[in-house]
């Protein structure tokens, strides 16, 4: 998956707050994730799919589009200013779907970003920043750091344990455990 902006990014309001003074929610909690592109307003698909919805709701979503993606997920694009795709259309990730806007019940430009593994059902709803593996704080986006990217000073030292065939090679960041730090001793003098 993609972020459905390029450059840089603000994050608004987070999944699962309370709506604010005034405002209510259909699923009692924010449902999405608001999203505001800095440097683009371009909206741009976090998956491959096919549109499913492209429409138009005055007293919620404003111009909205949804995607059924092809990992079984359906995303729904909300409150954009203009709609580029047209229902059954096929989308890559990263295609623009449309422009960032305030349209439908909004109090300022953004893009309302939800996640749901039914479409129908709106209580099927994930956190769009576990999908997207971004850092669920808000102000300019960060994203969750990469457990899979060896570090710089470490290189040399996991391809030796990859190459010794003391560590399997995955999940560089992550912590070991006790009983994997046995299998890794007895390995170690195994090979001794
Ligand atoms: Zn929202």
């Amino acid at each position: 998956m993609t972020l459905p902006y390029e450059g840089k990014i603000r994050v608004t309001k987070l999944y699962g707050t309370p709506p604010p003074k005034g405002f209510t929610y259909a699923a009692g909690k924010h449902s999405g994730m608001d999203l505001v592109g800095v440097n683009s307003k371009n909206v741009r698909a976090v998956a491959a799919g096919t549109v499913i919805r492209s429409g138009y709701d005055p007293s919620g979503w404003g111009n909205y589009v949804v995607i059924s993606q092809v990992d079984g997920y359906s995303c729904i694009y909300a409150h954009l200013n203009k709609r580029n795709v047209v229902v059954d259309e096929k989308v890559q990730a990263g295609q623009i779907l449309g422009i960032e806007g305030n349209t439908g019940n909004v109090t300022g430009s953004h893009l309302h970003l939800e996640l749901r593994k039914v479409y129908a059902d709106r209580m099927t709803t994930i956190d769009p920043a576990e999908y997207l593996k971004i850092k669920k704080k808000t102000g300019d986006l960060e994203m969750e750091k990469d457990t899979n990217a060896v570090s710089d000073w470490a290189k040399e030292a996991w391809a030796w344990a990859k190459e010794k065939e003391l560590l399997d090679g995955t999940r560089p960041q992550e912590p070991i455990t006790r009983e994997e730090m046995a299998v890794v001793l007895e390995r170690l003098a195994a090979a001794n």
